[in-house]
C-alpha cells in the first residue's frame, strides 16, 4: 500500500493502528525478557548477564538495554505497570524510572508500587525525575570520587593486560572481589573446628589451585568454546553436586560467574528445584 495516496482520515487511523502495534510489541519484548531472565538464558548463550545478553543478542544501546530490564523488573511485580504500558499510558523510560526508585528504597508494598505507577502515568520523564526527587527526599549515599590520571592510566593498562574493556567502575570491583577472595583464601580466617562442622567446606589448597587455574575468570564455555568474560562475582561450583555425591578435590570444582552458577543449578535441579537447593545450600 502506497500511505502517499492514502486520505487524510486513513493515514491518521492507520497511525494510531501503527503506534498501538507498538506499545504492543514493546510489552511482548518485555514479557520474552522476563522469561529469559527466570531461565537465566542468557548464561547459556555465554553472557554472566541479562544486560550482556540485551546488547549483544539484541543490539541495543547499553541506556536502552537499562531501560527495558529495568521496566520488565517492574511488569514483574506489577500488573498495573504492564497494563499501563499497553495501553500507552506508561512509557518505558518511566517505568524504569519507577523500578529505580522502588528499588533505591527497597519498597515492596503493594500500594507504594502502585502509587508511584501512578505518579509516573502519562508524566514527562523529566517531571517525574523531579517529582520523584521531590516525594523521596533522598539523601544520596553513595560517595563520589574523582580518578586522578595516574589512576585511570593504570586502569587503561590493566584493562590491556587482561585483555578485557571494563569501565572503571567494574574494574574497581573486579580488583576488591580478587582482593577479598584471596583474604578468604588465607589458612588462618579458616579454623579446624569450622573444616568439621562445614561438610561442603572446599580446601584452601582447592580453592587457590581452582582459582589460579581459571585465572580468576569464569570458566563457563559455551558450544563454539567462546568463554565467559566475567571477572565479577565469582563463585566455587561442583561439576558433579555435592548433593549428587560429587567430590571436592580440584577436577570437580570450576570457578563460574553468579549467572553461571544459576543456570547450572537450573539445569540440575530445574526451576522450581532451583530456591530449595539454594537455600539449603548457602
Ligand atoms: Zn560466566
Amino acid at each position: 500500500m502506497n500511505i502517499k495516496i492514502i486520505s487524510d482520515k486513513e493515514l491518521h487511523q492507520k497511525t494510531q493502528a501503527a503506534a498501538k502495534k507498538e506499545k504492543l510489541s514493546t510489552l511482548e519484548l518485555l514479557r520474552h525478557l522476563a522469561e529469559v531472565h527466570r531461565r537465566v538464558l542468557y548464561a547459556e548463550h555465554g553472557y554472566s548477564t541479562l544486560h550482556k545478553y540485551v546488547m549483544s543478542e539484541l543490539g541495543y544501546s547499553e541506556a536502552e538495554s537499562w531501560t527495558r530490564i529495568q521496566a520488565m523488573k517492574l511488569i514483574q511485580t506489577s500488573e498495573l505497570a504492564e497494563e499501563r504500558i499497553a495501553e500507552g499510558m506508561l512509557s518505558l523510560s518511566n517505568a524504569a524510572e519507577v523500578q529505580k526508585h522502588l528499588q533505591e528504597f527497597n519498597y515492596t508494598n503493594p500500594e507504594r508500587i502502585e502509587a508511584t505507577i501512578n505518579l509516573a502515568t502519562q508524566k514527562s520523564h523529566r517531571a517525574l525525575v523531579q517529582e520523584l526527587d521531590r516525594v523521596a527526599h533522598r539523601e544520596k549515599s553513595e560517595k563520589k570520587i574523582i580518578l586522578q590520571k595516574r589512576l585511570l592510566d593504570k586502569m587503561a593498562k590493566l584493562n590491556k593486560l587482561l585483555d578485557t574493556d571494563m569501565t572503571e567502575l567494574e574494574l574497581i570491583e573486579t580488583l576488591l572481589d580478587k582482593e577479598i577472595r584471596e583474604c578468604e583464601l588465607r589458612p588462618s580466617r579458616t579454623s579446624q573446628a569450622d573444616c568439621v562442622k562445614e561438610t561442603r567446606y572446599l580446601p584452601v589448597q582447592v580453592r587457590r589451585s581452582v582459582a589460579t587455574r581459571a585465572n580468576h575468570q569464569c570458566e563457563f564455555k559455551d558450544k563454539n568454546g567462546k568463554r565467559c568474560a566475567e571477572r565479577r562475582h565469582l563463585q566455587f561450583d561442583h561439576i558433579k553436586p555435592f548433593a549428587l555425591g560429587g567430590n571436592r578435590s580440584a577436577n570437580n570444582i570450576q570457578l563460574l560467574c553468579h549467572a553461571h552458577n544459576q543456570r547450572r543449578m537450573i539445569k540440575t535441579f530445574g526451576l522450581m528445584e532451583r530456591s530449595r537447593h539454594k537455600q539449603q545450600n548457602d
